[in-house]
């Protein structure tokens, strides 16, 4: 016997109309590549959004259809989120810091036929567009009398493509597993796989997303997503924020602490979305000019591990609640959200720190395990690590244009090595391609990095192992001192002594200008090993 409820399909279109409807005046402010500060509301993106869907109509789009995006948070692009999905084409969401060969093999794979962009990617699409010929129009972002100067045969500015097109349109009823939207991953090695979202995942996502133990989103945050709306939808903010009715600032391409730091003031930011990275550069603005926050209340930080330290100086010099989320492109991204159960309330300062500090409790909608090299799952204490796999509505089944299914019994094999504790909290110990094997143990690359972060000296750490003829490997750390700081290698190792077990402590430290960082601001692992090549262990 079937329940007698509608069955009405979960669409992306849902999520804009409800906003419009119920949060119109509701703001959306965006920092513009102009350089200004641009003001919107739900209500104005919903309407140009449906210009969008009749500009792709005029254009003779076909329902499925790839449209890429090559821009910053804004906007515009979030109408194009809308206007392009709620039509039923796809939106490809491009990350412009890609070089440019990688790009062009993105654009091909995925046979996108509009690239909308914002100004400043004019030199990058010049660069391109001859190499991609699956391509017919070239929209950029900017006012009619904008228009970059560049030789691309189908260029059009978007207010001049979308301006005259009417207000009003009938989203159609599409099929909820319909393709929504299409990110490819950061692909560290091999070619980027494609994650094709369907409505109906995104719209489950977000309405996890917005849980109170999830990011605990409502009508009266003002949201700050400074996670790029091209890395796996800007953690999916654009549609949580319209289910809810948040106001959204968008930091347009600005993203030093600076710029950061006055667009969170000025526009009242109760709460902020980032990667470590970021974060480090607005704590370091920060202390640096004696600042403080007047609004702000919690920032989720996710993408690699958030290190004490910064969780720390977070809670206890800014009155910041950190929420410590992990999650992948290929889950939309949200997996676990780090909030503490009633019982741990009663942990001192410390014991909470400890809990904090780990990627957190599985979202409803998200199963997942660990288990050993042979596929048994392992117990969940706390200590015995393993791979982590995981399973829900939200994850992904194939890569697109991939005939081979990455699941092992129907379970997403994340690449991560975690543990699970009693009550389902999980930690990240590293990436199973980071972790360093000393003399049959496993060191976590980021239990290294995170006690050389604790040092008042250094800016960024990165632990790999290097190869070692007794021990197999031993792990050294590479450091990226803070400006005007100086501190001796002795004295780092030194730092470690009674912070990790004594096997545990890095062979040596390796001071350097700058650690490679990837497309999505997480340290590149393979780059500063490729950088290594030539080094030797201390005595060897
Ligand atoms: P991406 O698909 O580019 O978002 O990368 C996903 C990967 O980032 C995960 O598989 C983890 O290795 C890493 N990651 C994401 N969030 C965290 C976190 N909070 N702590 C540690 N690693 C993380």
């Amino acid at each position: 016997m079937l329940g007698l409820m509608q069955n009405h399909p979960l669409l992306i279109s849902s999520l804009i109309d409800h906003a419009e409807r119920h949060h119109g005046d509701g703001q959306i402010v965006s920092r513009r590549v102009e350089g200004d500060i641009h003001h919107s509301t739900w209500g104005q993106v919903a309407s140009r959004a449906r210009q969008v869907a009749h500009a792709l109509d005029a254009a003779a789009l076909p329902q499925a259809s790839r449209v890429a995006t090559l821009a910053w948070n804004g906007y515009r692009h979030l109408e194009l989120y809308y206007g392009v999905s709620g039509s039923g084409r796809v939106l490809h969401t491009l990350n412009p810091r890609l070089h440019p060969e990688q790009l062009a093999w993105i654009v091909n794979h995925a046979e996108d036929s509009v690239v909308c962009f914002d100004t400043t990617f004019a030199p990058l699409v010049a660069a391109v567009h001859a190499k991609c010929p699956t391509v017919k129009l070239w929209v950029a972002l900017c006012d009619a009398d904008k228009l970059p100067d560049i030789a691309v045969p189908n260029l059009v500015s978007y207010e001049a493509w979308i301006g005259t097109q009417p207000r009003t349109y009938t989203w159609p009823m599409l099929d909820e597993n319909a393709a929504s939207s299409l990110c490819y991953t950061s692909g560290t090695t091999g070619n980027p796989k494609g994650v094709l979202y369907s409505h109906r995942s995104s719209v489950l996502h977000s309405f996890a997303a917005t849980m109170p133990d999830a990011l605990n989103l409502s009508a009266r945050d003002s949201l700050l997503p400074v996670v790029p709306m091209f890395h796996v939808n800007a953690w999916g903010i654009p549609y949580a924020g319209a289910a809810v009715g948040c106001k959204l600032v968008f930091p347009g391409p600005a993203m030093d602490g600076k710029s950061i730091y006055e667009l969170i003031e000025a526009e009242g930011v109760t709460m902020a979305a980032g990667v470590p990275t970021v974060w480090q550069m607005l704590l370091g603005h920060m202390q640096t000019a004696g600042l403080t926050f007047s609004t702000m209340k919690r920032t989720v930080i996710g993408g690699s591990a958030c290190p004490p330290a910064m969780l720390s100086t977070f809670q206890d010099s800014y009155g910041v609640e950190v929420l410590h989320a992990w999650g992948m492109t290929e889950m939309s991204p949200l997996g676990t959200v780090c909030t503490l159960k009633n019982k741990q309330l009663a942990l001192d300062a410390n014991g909470q720190l400890k809990v904090r500090l780990k990627q957190g409790r599985a979202v409803y909608g998200v199963d997942m395990k660990i288990v050993d090299a042979e596929g048994a799952e392992l117990p969940w204490d706390g200590k015995t690590f393993g791979d982590l796999l995981v399973r829900g509505p939200w994850i992904i089944d194939h890569y697109f244009k991939s005939d081979s299914s990455p699941l092992v019994d129907g379970w997403f094999p994340t690449g991560d090595v975690a543990t699970i504790d009693a009550d389902g909290f999980m930690q990240i110990t590293d990436r199973s391609k980071d972790v360093i094997k000393s003399g049959g143990e496993w060191i976590s690359s980021i239990d290294v990095e995170n006690i050389a972060m604790a040092h008042p000296a250094v800016a960024m750490a990165a632990c790999v192992g290097m190869p070692h003829p007794k021990w197999d490997e031993r792990p050294i750390v590479v450091v990226v001192l803070k400006p005007g700081q100086d501190i001796s290698r002795e004295d780092l190792l030194a730092f470690y002594e009674g912070r990790i077990a004594k096997w545990q402590i890095p062979d040596d430290v390796v001071f350097v200008p700058a650690i490679p960082l990837g497309a999505t601001g997480k340290m590149q692992k393979m780059s500063l090993r490729q950088q290594l090549k030539e080094y030797v262990l201390p005595g060897m």
